[in-house]
């Protein structure tokens, strides 16, 4: 595993895939190593250069509430933690993949809705985290929303939410209640690919312990990484 820059690159003795932050490449040509030393042809190297010198696309992770905005509130926990939680999670899955990733907030303080668009707008992705609730404690699942279909970039932020929808069900394998638009200010109020996600029900009580999951937290986070990885390839 080498370094360079942020990039992080791994290279397989005698073989013509490498690994990109996380993300797997074909090679022109095999990578030889021998005596410790690693060699590749002309072409492979234009191409490591290339892939290497690209932009990382940049991610805001925005954990909805906080402070005196505490948002639902399960049983024995509050929605502005357990998204501070999960939007944590979220930003390590896709910092491990060499994004560059920040957050609207990494601790229990209130954001503006202005702060956290303000915030985003230097980014080329925002996912908005946050935890549903309802008064029938039967209703469970998970549900991505985009933006009105008249906003700016609503096309490109339907298709993100699509795939992280579908990356995240089929992963957890809990209640699909799909992808939808419009409804949340911080997304019609973004000028980028923009996506809130509800991760799940606070106020259900097989919902509340599955939130409290550190194990499904992870999961959750690392289908959400497969899928922005699809969409930005
Ligand atoms: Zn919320």
């Amino acid at each position: 595993m080498i370094q360079l820059g942020g990039n992080i690159l791994t290279l397989f003795p005698n073989n013509s895939t490498a690994v990109i932050n996380g993300r797997n490449v074909r090679l022109p040509g095999r990578v030889s190593f021998e005596r410790s030393v690693y060699d590749v042809d002309q072409k492979t190297l234009s191409k490591l250069v290339d892939l290497l010198g690209r932009p990382r696309p940049k991610i805001m992770i925005d954990p909805g509430h906080g402070g005196n905005d505490i948002g639902a509130r399960g049983v024995r926990n509050l929605e502005k933690n357990v998204n501070l939680l999960q939007a944590r999670a979220i930003r390590d899955a896709l910092a491990a993949r060499g994004y560059e990733v920040a957050m609207t907030r990494d601790k229990d303080v209130a954001v503006s809705l202005e702060q956290r668009v303000e915030m985003a707008s230097r980014y080329d992705v925002l996912i908005s985290v946050h935890h549903n609730a309802a008064t029938n404690t039967h209703v469970d699942g998970i549900e991505t929303f985009a933006p009105r279909s008249d906003r700016k970039m609503s096309a490109e932020s339907s298709r993100l939410a699509f795939m992280v929808q579908n990356s995240i069900v089929s992963t957890l394998r809990e209640n699909d209640r799909g992808t939808k638009s419009g409804g949340y200010k911080v997304l019609e109020s973004s000028s980028n690919v923009a996506i809130l996600i509800e991760c799940g029900f606070i106020t259900t009580p097989s919902g509340e312990r599955r939130i409290e999951n550190a194990k499904r937290r992870t999961k959750l986070a690392k289908a959400v990484a497969d899928a922005v990885d699809h969409f930005l390839k």
